[in-house]
């Protein structure tokens, strides 16, 4: 229901691989934030709905409490199509909010310093090999001192789960690590969304195995992530991905 209409969502698989990594989560890892906020609060209802496979209504959920949906709508139909930041992943920022530390030349007056607040983090692919990056357009070299920079991040509150984004599109599952330490914390590897023409499906990675996921068709299946061709998941690139504190 919305605005007092019968109406259909479609283009949800721009949020329906992160709720359902979230269920598993909350569900299966027992992993959960004490802060009695809406957003959790809303966020646990809609983890109880999927527990019982009431899919429609965890998606309408999100739809009115936590994405606020207030778009005109043609034909009774809501379409969530947009990325997955935009649609998902932005609602759970404020999670990972952190201090950007920079590191340069321990001589440097500005070695150890903070760079302002974020909560953005990313993947990059430089020589085959995912590094961090906290902002975007991240200088290089101090300009202080010209030594190369090393950003880490302090978290302001302690995340349970990190959603890291995709910088470029030439991130594939076999470039993901099965953990990152951040903070001196270690995180693992749960899901990475792939964008495959305008549709989003998803790879899960549980007990060392990997698993596709898409909701048309309601696909879950093991796959072999070493064969990145054509029509197969490994061949597409990835936009986000989930990390939780094991
Ligand atoms: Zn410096």
């Amino acid at each position: 229901m919305f605005k007092n209409q019968i109406v259909r969502a479609v283009n949800t698989c721009s949020i329906d691989y992160y709720l359902l990594a979230l269920w598993y989560l909350f569900k299966i890892k027992y992993l959960f934030f004490s802060d009695n906020i809406p957003l959790i609060r809303n966020l646990r209802s809609i983890v109880n709905d999927i527990d019982i496979y009431e899919w429609d209504k965890a998606r309408e959920k999100f739809i009115l409490n936590i994405l606020n949906y207030n778009e005109a709508i043609t034909n009774r139909t809501i379409s969530l199509f947009g990325t997955q930041y935009g649609r998902f992943v932005r609602f759970f920022m404020e999670y990972q909010k952190h201090y950007v530390i920079r590191t340069c030349n321990v001589k440097c007056q500005l070695n150890n310093t903070n760079l302002s607040e974020s909560d953005h983090i990313y993947f990059e692919k430089e020589n085959n090999t995912l590094n961090f990056t906290f902002r975007t357009a991240a200088p290089k070299n101090c300009g202080l001192c010209q030594s190369l920079l090393t950003l880490n991040v302090q978290f302001i509150n302690s995340p349970n789960f990190l959603f890291i984004e995709s910088l470029l599109n030439n991130i594939y599952i076999s470039d993901f690590p099965e953990t990152v330490f951040l903070d001196n914390k270690i995180f693992k590897l749960l899901c990475v969304t792939i964008v495959r023409g305008n549709h989003f499906t998803a790879i899960f990675k549980l007990n060392n195995k990997y698993y596709l996921v898409d909701d048309l068709g309601r696909l879950f299946k093991e796959i072999d992530t070493s064969i990145p061709k054509r029509g197969q998941a490994a061949f597409y690139p990835s936009t986000c991905s989930l990390y939780y504190l094991e």
